[in-house]
Parts: C-alpha cells; structure tokens; sequence
C-alpha cells in the first residue's frame, strides 16, 4: 500500500501525511479488506474518542488480520464501553501537579511541559485519553510563564516535552522553544516523548534535525514502540539520523493484553529496537484509564514475562518494567 500525495502541496511531507490521517472507521477498514459487521466496533468510543491513524502505520498493518496487532491498539470496540472498578479518568491524579496550564511538575528534578494538544495517532490505551487538553492549550504568553517557572525552580535539571505528541508542532516553535529552554542555566537535558517518528518516520526531516543538532544541551529521545511489526527500514532511517544529529533513542512500551504480553514477542520488540539503534527503556503496565480494562494485564504475569526475558536475552534488553502512581515520585519498578 503506498499513499499519493498531490504535487501541488507546498506544506513538508509529514504535514501532509498527518491532516491526511484516517480518522474514519469503514475508510480503515475498507483499505484494510476487512468486514466492518465481523468486529465488535463502538460508535460511542469513537465519539468519546475519535480513530485516529496516519497512512504510514496503517502500511505496516496485515491485510485481512482482525487480529493485527497494530490495528488492535487503534479500533475503538465494544469493550471500551464496558465500566470496571479501579478505572478512571484521571488515574494518575495529574490534575493535581498542574502547577500552571501546560506544566506538569510531578517528580522533583524533572518536568513535563505538554508541548502539543494533539497527537499524531490515537492509542486506545493512552492514560491521556481523556486529559483536558483544553485547559492546557500553550500561548506564546504561557510559554513565557513556563519558562519563568522553570526558571525559578533550580531543583530542576531536565525538561520534558510530553503531549500529545511536541512533534506535532512546527519546527519553528520548536526550535524557538529549545532555544528558550537552552538558556536556563540550570537544566542540562532536555528530552523529547514522541511517537510520531513511529507512525510518520518522515517527521524526522531536515528542519527537525537543524534544531536537533544546534541545541546546546543534548536532546534524548523516547520513542513508544509496542510491536516489533512497527520497526521498518523507514523508522531505522529516521532513527539514524538522530542518532547522527547527537541524540540519544530510548523506547518505552506499554505492556497490552493481545498485542505483546508474550516473551518472544517482547524480546523480538527489543532485538528490533537495538538493531536501529534504540534502547530499551520502560515497559510500563497500563495505567487504569477508563475504557482501557480489556488491555490490562496482571502484575503476577508481567512479572513473570520479564524473568522469561532476562533468562533468555542479554541485560540491556530487558527494560525496567514499571507503574506510574499519583502517590510516588517515581516510576515504581515492580519487582
Ligand atoms: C514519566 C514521567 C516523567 C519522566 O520520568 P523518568 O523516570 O525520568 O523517565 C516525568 N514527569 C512525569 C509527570 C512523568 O509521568
Ligand atoms: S500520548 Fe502517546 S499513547 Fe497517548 S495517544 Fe498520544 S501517542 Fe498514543
């Protein structure tokens, strides 16, 4: 499958891959050769939040498979609908360490500044899933605000541009920002979540790795691959020139009922990830957001799915499997 784009369209390639995004049920699925009336879909999970998928990720999809894996993590179905006590909107509590819109200074030398209202692809299992967004739109007057504050806390020394997806910004607000946050003194990383060079790989372009390359602090990437059927010669490539522009790539992963909780999948994901040149960093357990319950896996099993990995690949590996709690100042490593 490849996508036409018009010639006459004078906006980067990847602008135009991500407004041309499939956010229609029956389009994925005609492209797909897959029966719409064989899936348990949900109209109202699609209003409560909308499909959302960009071209390049759908290529990587196999015709046919209801049980894609990729597809899995995108389709809004019948058991989102379904309520299970412990799950919520907010289960991280993140409302409460808002300290002003667009900031999120929960652990104590690092925060995270939601650098985009959207996201490039909608994960059904994303915590985010219903995080007001709105209250958290960035102007260039909070941007000031935010640096202000960043500023003013010298117990900071790394800044994290989370989302939505910052990459979904231009590189002109982008490479402005970074120059702001490169005059703090004290913060000396900056680092970037995005799963946008995953599902568009020609995110990564020439006016992304300038700013990359010209930042004076270093700017480490953390990818989210879930799937090693989302690593291909095209994310490589992107990966590749990061790593040329002087960026470190890391890869956190969510763990997902029917998509990878088994251990030759996950050591497959993280065999794939060395081979481009990113390390594996977090699997986390999914956080316990409303409409996600059917994803979950226990902790018993996760637990037992890492030892699998530790005794049959090398340390490096495996990644630190993990829970994000409202009550703690770091990520929780279950052991
Ligand atoms: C995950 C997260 C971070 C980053 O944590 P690391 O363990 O350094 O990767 C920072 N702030 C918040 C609120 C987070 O959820
Ligand atoms: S924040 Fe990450 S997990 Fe959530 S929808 Fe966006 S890309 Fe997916």
């Amino acid at each position: 499958m490849k996508l036409i784009l018009s010639d006459s369209d004078s906006r980067p390639l990847w602008k135009q891959q991500l407004s041309s995004s499939i956010e229609s049920v029956n389009k994925l699925l005609r492209i797909l050769e897959i029966d719409p009336s064989i899936l348990n879909l949900s109209e109202q999970a699609s209003e409560q939040f909308s499909l959302r998928v960009p071209l390049p990720f759908v290529e990587k999809m196999t015709k046919g498979d209801i049980n894609d894996p990729l597809l899995k993590q995108i389709l809004p179905i019948k058991e989102e609908e379904e309520v299970h006590p412990g799950f919520s909107s907010d289960p991280l509590e993140e409302n409460t360490a808002n300290p002003i819109p667009g900031l999120i200074h929960k652990y104590k030398n690092r925060v995270l500044l939601i650098g985009a209202q959207t996201c490039a692809i909608n994960c059904r299992y994303c915590f985010r899933r219903h995080f007001p967004y709105q209250n958290n739109k960035i102007s260039t007057h909070q941007i000031d605000s935010i640096i202000n504050y960043i500023g003013q806390h010298e117990e900071l020394d790394e800044v994290i541009l989370s989302g939505g997806d910052p990459l979904a910004n231009n590189d002109r607000t982008l490479k402005n920002l970074i120059e702001k946050l490169n005059t703090i003194k004290h913060i000396k990383r900056l680092r970037i979540h995005t799963r946008l060079p995953v599902v568009i790989p020609d995110r990564i372009n020439h006016e992304l790795l300038e700013w990359v390359s010209n930042s004076k602090r270093p700017i480490t990437f953390v990818i989210h691959v879930n799937h090693p059927n989302e690593i291909d010669e095209t994310l490589k490539q992107a990966i590749s020139q990061l790593r040329s522009a002087g960026s470190m790539v890391l890869n956190q992963s969510v763990l997902l009922k029917g998509i990878n909780n088994d251990t030759r999948t996950l050591i497959q994901l993280s065999e794939k990830l060395f081979n481009i040149g990113v390390m594996p960093y977090y699997l986390n357990v999914l956080d316990r957001v409303s409409g996600s319950a059917h994803f979950e896996v226990s902790e018993p099993e996760a637990k037992q799915l890492i030892e699998k990995m530790m005794i049959n690949t090398s340390g490096y590996l495996v990644p630190k499997l993990v829970r994000e709690r409202a009550d703690k100042p770091y990520k929780m490593p279950i052991k």
